[in-house]
C-alpha cells in the first residue's frame, strides 16, 4: 500500500555517530539520571536521547535513525505523529480539551465506532466508560465493576499476566520479582496456568492436548477444598504480552468463558495490548466465538500516544451509578479525537488486511532465521504482534536471557528498536507500528540477522546492563 512508504522519515536505520549511543545522548542521558527519578527505566536498555518520530522510524539527538519495532510499548498501531490523525488533533483542540464526562459529539462517535466493532447482533449489549488516562486505570475499573456487581472479593488471574502497576493491577500481575517489592498488595488474588503450548506447565503435546490448564481452572473452582473461594472475576489477556507474546491454543478463551459463565464469575478480556488492530483484527480476541462481560482499553485506543483508557461492558452487570467511579480525567477530549482519527485511517486505508500481510510476511522471513539460528526455540505471532522466544537448546529448552539481551544490544548498535519479555526474560517481542512496509521489514530483519551472528560468535563475553 502506498501510503506506508511516506509516513516514515525513510525505510532504513542510520548510524552516523561516531559511538553509539552518540555524544548528545550521553549528555542528555547523564542529565536525565541527575534529575529524574531512578524508575526511568527504556532508556537503561536502548541509551538515547530523541528528537522526534515519524512512522517506524524514530531520530535521536545525534542524527542516527532507528527503526522502531515496539511502538512505545505497543501504542503507536499507526505510528509515530500520523499526519492523518495529526488533523483530527488540530481541529479538536482549537474546538475543546478537557470536559470531564459531559456528552460531546466527538466522544459519542468514538463510542459508536467502538461498539461498532461487535457483530451487529450484538451492538446494543455494550456499554462504554471512559476511565483514568492509563490501561492500569481501566483494569482498576473492570476489578471494581466486577466486585460491585457480585458482591464477591477475589479475582483469578493467569501465569505470565501484566495488567498494569497500580496498587489494584499489580496485585494482578504475574511477575514476582515486581510483586514481591511490595508487602501489601490487594488480597484474594490467585494465578493459574495460561496456554503457554511451548512451556506447557502439564507437560502436554500441542497438537494432542486437551487443555489440562482450562479444566485445571474449572477443577479449582469445583473442589471444596482447593482452596479458592468464588471470585469476583477472571481475568485474562486473549494474547499474553509482556508475559512473552503468547498465543493461547485455539479454544482456550472458549473454554475459560465456559467455564466462568457455568460459576457465574465476571469474565474481562484485558485487550489494553492486543486491541485496537494490532493483530489485524480490532479485538485480540476476534476469532474466538466468545464474548467477556467487561473489555479493557487503551494504548491503541490514543491513536498516536494521546492517554486515554475506557472499559466496554455488558449492560446486564452494570451495577453501579452515577458518581460510582469518578476521576477527573477520564475520556480526554483530544485523546478521544486521535482515537477517531485512528479509527478512520486504519478503516479507509485498510490498515487491518495490511496489517496481517506485513505479520505474516514477517513471521516467514523470522522462521528462515529459525533454521540457522538453533537458539530460537519458538516464533509465534497474529498480526503485527510477534515473539520470539530463545533457548540454550531446543531439546532442554533452557530459557537464554543472556543472549538476548546481546542480540538487542547488536540490534540496537545498528539501528532496530525492540522489547524483551516473557517469563525467563527471553523473548524478544515485536510490536512495530502497523503501518511498516516490506522495505523496513527487510531492513529491520537484516540488522536483526547480523546482530545474531555477531552475538553467538561473542557469546562467550559478559553483558553488562
Ligand atoms: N494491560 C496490559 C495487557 C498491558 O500490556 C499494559 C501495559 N503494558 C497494561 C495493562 C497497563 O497499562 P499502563 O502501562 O498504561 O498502565
Amino acid at each position: 500500500m502506498n501510503t506506508c512508504n511516506d509516513l516514515h522519515l525513510q525505510n532504513d536505520a542510520k548510524i552516523v555517530s561516531k559511538t553509539i549511543p552518540g555524544e548528545k545522548s550521553i549528555e542528555l542521558i547523564k542529565i536525565q539520571n541527575d534529575s529524574e527519578g531512578s524508575i526511568v527505566s527504556y532508556p537503561k536498555s536502548m541509551p538515547i536521547a530523541v528528537k522526534r518520530a515519524k512512522g517506524a522510524t524514530i531520530e535521536d539527538v545525534d542524527g542516527n535513525i532507528f527503526i522502531d519495532f515496539f511502538s512505545g510499548a505497543g501504542v503507536l498501531n499507526v505510528g509515530h505523529s500520523n499526519s492523518y490523525v495529526l488533523e483530527y488533533i488540530k481541529e479538536q483542540q482549537e474546538q475543546l480539551i478537557h470536559m470531564l464526562d459531559f456528552p460531546t459529539e466527538n466522544k459519542l462517535q468514538l463510542i459508536q465506532k467502538i461498539l461498532c466493532q461487535f457483530p451487529e447482533e450484538m451492538r446494543n449489549r455494550y456499554k462504554v466508560s471512559f476511565c483514568g488516562p492509563t490501561g492500569s486505570d481501566a483494569v482498576e475499573a473492570a476489578i471494581k465493576l466486577a466486585k460491585h456487581k457480585t458482591g464477591r472479593e477475589g479475582v483469578i488471574a493467569f501465569h505470565g499476566s501484566y495488567h498494569g502497576m497500580t496498587s489494584g493491577s499489580l496485585s494482578v500481575t504475574s511477575n514476582v520479582q515486581l510483586r514481591n517489592r511490595i508487602s501489601s498488595l490487594v488480597p484474594n488474588i490467585s494465578f493459574v496456568p495460561y496456554s503457554y503450548c511451548y512451556r506447557c506447565p502439564f507437560n502436554k503435546d500441542q497438537e494432542t492436548c486437551e487443555m489440562d490448564c482450562a479444566d485445571y481452572l474449572n477443577y479449582i473452582l469445583n473442589n471444596p477444598h482447593s482452596g479458592q473461594a468464588k471470585p469476583a472475576a477472571i481475568l485474562l489477556e486473549p494474547i499474553q504480552g509482556e508475559g512473552g507474546t503468547i498465543i493461547p491454543k485455539r479454544g482456550f478463551l472458549k473454554k475459560v468463558v465456559e467455564i466462568a459463565n457455568k460459576h457465574d464469575i465476571i469474565i474481562i478480556f484485558d485487550e489494553i495490548q492486543c486491541g485496537f488492530f494490532r493483530t489485524g483484527d480490532f479485538w485480540g480476541f476476534e476469532d474466538n466465538e466468545v464474548f467477556p462481560h467487561i473489555i479493557t482499553m487503551s494504548k491503541g485506543l490514543g491513536g498516536i500516544g494521546f492517554p486515554i483508557s475506557a472499559i466496554i461492558y455488558d449492560k446486564n452487570i452494570e451495577s453501579w451509578g452515577a458518581g460510582d467511579h469518578i476521576g477527573t480525567f477520564r475520556g480526554n477530549q483530544v485523546s478521544i479525537a486521535a482515537g477517531r482519527g485512528a479509527f478512520d485511517f486504519i478503516e479507509e486505508h485498510n490498515i487491518s488486511d495490511h496489517c496481517k500481510k506485513m505479520g505474516i510476511y514477517l513471521l516467514r522471513r523470522l522462521e528462515s532465521l529459525k533454521e540457522s539460528f538453533p537458539i530460537i526455540g519458538d516464533i509465534r505471532g497474529k498480526g503485527l504482534m510477534l515473539g520470539i522466544e530463545y533457548v540454550q537448546d531446543t531439546v532442554s529448552k533452557t530459557p537464554d536471557s543472556e543472549i538476548v539481551k546481546r542480540i538487542r544490544i547488536e540490534s540496537f548498535k545498528r539501528g532496530l528498536l525492540f522489547e524483551i519479555g516473557g517469563h525467563y526474560n527471553n523473548v524478544i517481542r515485536f510490536l512495530p507500528p502497523l503501518t511498516i512496509n516490506k522495505d523496513i521489514i527487510d531492513n529491520a530483519l537484516s540488522i536483526f540477522e547480523k546482530a545474531h551472528c555477531v552475538s553467538v560468535e561473542n557469546s562467550t563475553q559478559q553483558v553488562t546492563y
